[in-house]
């Protein structure tokens, strides 16, 4: 076990660093984020904060000898990195789990060859295979960039030969995964940790709400069936045990005709975790600190029906910060900003929790805030 005191990696300064440091810092360990940005929401309130390149051989080296322990908070970190850290100090996850989930191509082979059920796919490496992909998976489809894909950017719908073939130029060619477009029930995702010991903890479904392809609304617990919630549940512990995977972990699924498709796999805490911050016994950024270091999992105990919302940077009209009374004013209501200095619209820049005696009450008061705050309604 490595105990408080000890010096802990974070590769990525993002909010998702920013909110493990502070659960690391809380707990007594020191945290040194490596990032690029000398303005980086998590290198703020680290210990330290190397300002330098992912594969900088200087910088990974300070880690090495620093870090008892390195994590990360993105997925696109070099896998080639991660291998050099683990030479020399524990890395977790490790750089197999990140380099099948970095890549769309990996992870939907690595789902489809370990029987889990996702939408249609073809892989596009030229453009011969568009017009293979299309007669298999049917039109309308998603052509969706293999690396560097996220939030629903690098995605284009395509309704025939000719539009995937512009999308794919558009995409310079690279390589892409053509997704049939499912019709959409719902989407859930869940968000575990797994231990050194092999010890799964899940938390509770979440119900996702998409907008312009990045999350605006989830919902726990998941307005889903109890078979429907076990079978998520049962189908991420697998994908983690499949996967050997050690710290925090996401599956997204999408609900289609009532059936689960896997859509993605996050290997770091996700969106979607962020209620635990305010409703869970253990938040998902504890329990990330408790699997890098090899304590025992925490409790991942719903407190109270939850809802979160995210705040982008379209709220922040002409620079100006949304009227935060209006969020004070519920009692239940828990702001978290990421401390980006820049707004711009659809970026992260915070999200807010509301707490209630049940789901609908939750819901209404969040989508009552988020309207106050000059957001659209949110579909919920
Ligand atoms: P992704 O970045 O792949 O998670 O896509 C972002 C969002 O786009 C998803 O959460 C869905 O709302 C939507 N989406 C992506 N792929 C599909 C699909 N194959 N069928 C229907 N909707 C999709």
């Amino acid at each position: 076990m490595i105990l408080p005191g000890a010096t802990l990696g974070m590769l990525g300064g993002g909010q998702l660093g920013r909110m493990f440091t502070i659960a690391a810092r809380t707990m007594g360990y020191e945290v040194i984020v490596l990032d690029p940005d000398s303005d980086s929401p998590a290198g703020k309130l680290a210990t330290d904060h190397v300002c330098a390149d992912y594969q900088d051989p200087a910088a990974l080296d300070y880690l090495a000898k620093t870090c008892a322990a390195v994590s990360t908070e993105f997925e696109n970190v070099p896998a080639a990195t991660l291998e050099a850290l683990a030479r020399k100090c524990v890395v977790r996850p490790g750089a197999r789990a990140v380099a099948i989930t970095q890549d769309r191509i990996h992870e939907k082979t690595f789902l489809r060859d370990n029987g889990f059920p996702t939408a249609k796919f073809a892989v596009i490496r030229s453009a011969d295979d568009l017009a293979a992909g299309l007669a298999a998976v049917g039109s309308p489809a998603l052509l969706k960039v293999s690396r560097f894909g996220y939030d629903g950017k690098g995605q284009a719908r395509v309704g025939g030969l000719e539009e995937a073939r512009t999308a794919w130029e558009a995409m310079r060619r690279e390589p892409c995964v053509l997704e049939s477009l499912v019709p959409l029930d719902t989407e859930v995702s869940v968000v575990l940790a797994r231990g050194v010991d092999g010890a799964v903890a899940t938390y509770p479904v979440s119900e996702n709400t998409h907008a312009g392809g990045i999350l605006d609304i989830t919902v726990v617990p998941a307005r889903v069936s109890d078979d429907l919630a076990r079978a998520a549940e049962d189908m991420a512990r697998n994908v983690a045990v499949g996967l050997d995977y050690v710290g925090v972990m996401a599956v997204e699924f999408f609900v289609s005709n009532g059936r689960l498709l896997v859509n993605e796999i996050a290997p770091r805490p996700h969106n979607s975790g962020h209620y635990t911050l305010d409703a869970s016994a253990t938040t998902q950024f504890e329990q990330q600190v408790r699997a890098l270091c090899g304590l025992p999992l925490g409790d991942t105990r719903l407190l109270a029906p939850v809802v979160m919302v995210n705040l982008l940077g379209d709220l922040w009209r002409d620079g100006h910060a949304p009227p935060w009374a209006e969020l004070f004013a519920h009692p239940n209501a828990k702001l978290h900003l990421y401390g980006k200095r820049e707004a711009r619209p659809g970026r992260k820049m915070g999200h807010f929790n509301v707490l209630a005696a049940t789901g609908d009450e939750a819901l209404a008061t969040a989508v009552a805030i988020k309207r106050a705050l000059g957001g659209g309604s949110g579909r919920g």
